[in-house]
C-alpha cells in the first residue's frame, strides 16, 4: 500500500533544488539535439494547486518556492528556473506548482518522447488527466524500476531520466543501486538523474558509496543542506546523483546552488553545498 503523496511536499526546497537541476539538464540537451527522450520513473500527477487541502496541510512549500519566487539574481539557472515556473502558471503570481512531468513537457516539443511512469493509481489518474492530450506523452501505471524491462529505448536516442522516489520504502535505496547497475549499459546517451533525501548522514553516505562501488565514471553528486545533521525526524536536505553529464558544464551548476542554499537555509546551517565529481 503506497501511502506517500507528493501534494503534501510540493514546491518545498528539495523540489526546488530538483527542478533547477532538471530544468538545466533538459536544457542543455535540448540544445544539441533535435528530439530526445524524458522519462520519470516516478511522475506523481505533475500538477500541484496551492489551494488543495495537501498542499495546505504543512506548507511545506514555504520552505522553498515562497521563498525564492521573488528573487532578485543574475544566476541564469535560477533566473530561469523562476521564468519557467511563472510562465507555466502564465501569470506573475503563481497559483500551482508544476511537478516533474510538466516542466518536462513545458521544455519539449512533440518531436521528443516522453515517458511517465507512476504506480499509484490516485496520481496516474492525475496524470493522465493532466497530460491526455499530448500524443508524444505515454503514461504508464506500473513500476517505474521496471520500466526497461519492456521498454528498449534506441542506444542513438539523447535524453534524459528523473529517477524520484519518496523512500519512504527504504528497500527504494537498493531498488535504485540495482536499477542502475542492471540498466547502466543502455544510458550511453542519457542523462541519468536520481534524487536522495538527507535523512541520516550515516545512511547518505551508504547510498553515495554504493554508487562509487558501481565503477561507473564521472558521478556528479549535487547536494543543498538547509540545516545541520540531526537525530531528529525530518530531512536536513537533499541531493541528486547525476550520471553522464559533461563535466565542464555540470560544474557551473555549483554557483546556482550555493547562492540557492543561501536563500533556503535556516540561520544556523553549517552545511555546505556540495556539487563534485565521486572519486
Ligand atoms: N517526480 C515528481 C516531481 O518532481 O514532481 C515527484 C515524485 S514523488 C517524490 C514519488 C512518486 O513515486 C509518488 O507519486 C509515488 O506514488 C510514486 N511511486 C512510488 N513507488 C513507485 C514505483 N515503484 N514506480 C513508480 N512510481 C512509484
Amino acid at each position: 500500500m503506497l501511502s506517500y503523496k507528493h501534494g503534501f511536499h510540493a514546491g518545498n526546497h528539495s523540489d526546488v533544488l530538483k527542478h533547477i537541476c532538471l530544468i538545466y539538464f533538459i536544457k542543455s540537451i535540448k540544445k544539441s539535439n533535435n528530439s530526445i527522450t524524458y522519462i520519470d520513473t516516478h511522475s506523481s500527477g505533475g500538477i500541484y494547486n496551492f489551494n488543495h487541502d495537501y498542499m495546505k496541510k504543512n506548507k511545506e512549500y514555504q520552505s522553498g518556492i515562497s521563498k525564492i519566487i521573488d528573487f532578485k539574481t543574475e544566476d541564469p539557472y535560477i533566473r530561469f528556473y523562476l521564468k519557467t515556473i511563472r510562465n507555466i502558471n502564465e501569470s506573475k503570481i503563481i497559483k500551482f506548482y508544476p511537478g516533474s512531468p510538466k516542466i518536462a513537457e513545458y521544455l519539449t516539443d512533440n518531436k521528443d518522447e516522453l515517458y511517465f511512469c507512476e504506480l499509484h493509481t490516485n496520481e496516474y489518474h492525475e496524470l493522465k488527466k493532466n497530460f491526455n492530450k499530448y500524443s508524444n506523452i505515454k503514461i504508464a501505471n506500473k513500476d517505474g524500476f521496471s520500466f526497461f524491462n519492456d521498454k528498449k529505448i534506441k542506444k542513438e536516442r539523447n535524453g534524459i531520466i528523473l529517477i524520484d522516489p519518496s523512500y519512504e520504502i527504504k528497500d527504494d535505496y537498493d531498488k535504485v543501486i540495482t536499477f542502475v547497475k542492471y540498466n547502466y549499459n543502455q544510458f550511453e546517451n542519457i542523462i541519468v538523474l536520481i534524487w536522495y533525501p538527507i535523512l541520516n548522514r550515516d545512511q547518505t553516505n551508504d547510498f553515495i558509496n554504493e554508487f562509487k562501488r558501481t565503477g561507473i565514471k564521472d558521478i556528479l553528486r549535487i547536494e543543498m543542506p538547509i540545516k545541520n545533521d540531526s537525530e531528529e525526524k525530518g530531512m536536513t536536505g537533499s541531493g541528486l546523483i547525476v550520471l553522464n553529464s559533461h563535466q565542464k558544464t555540470a560544474l557551473s551548476l555549483r554557483g546556482s546552488i550555493k547562492e540557492l542554499q543561501s536563500c533556503l537555509q535556516l540561520k544556523d546551517n553549517k552545511k555546505r553545498v556540495i556539487v563534485n565529481y565521486l572519486r
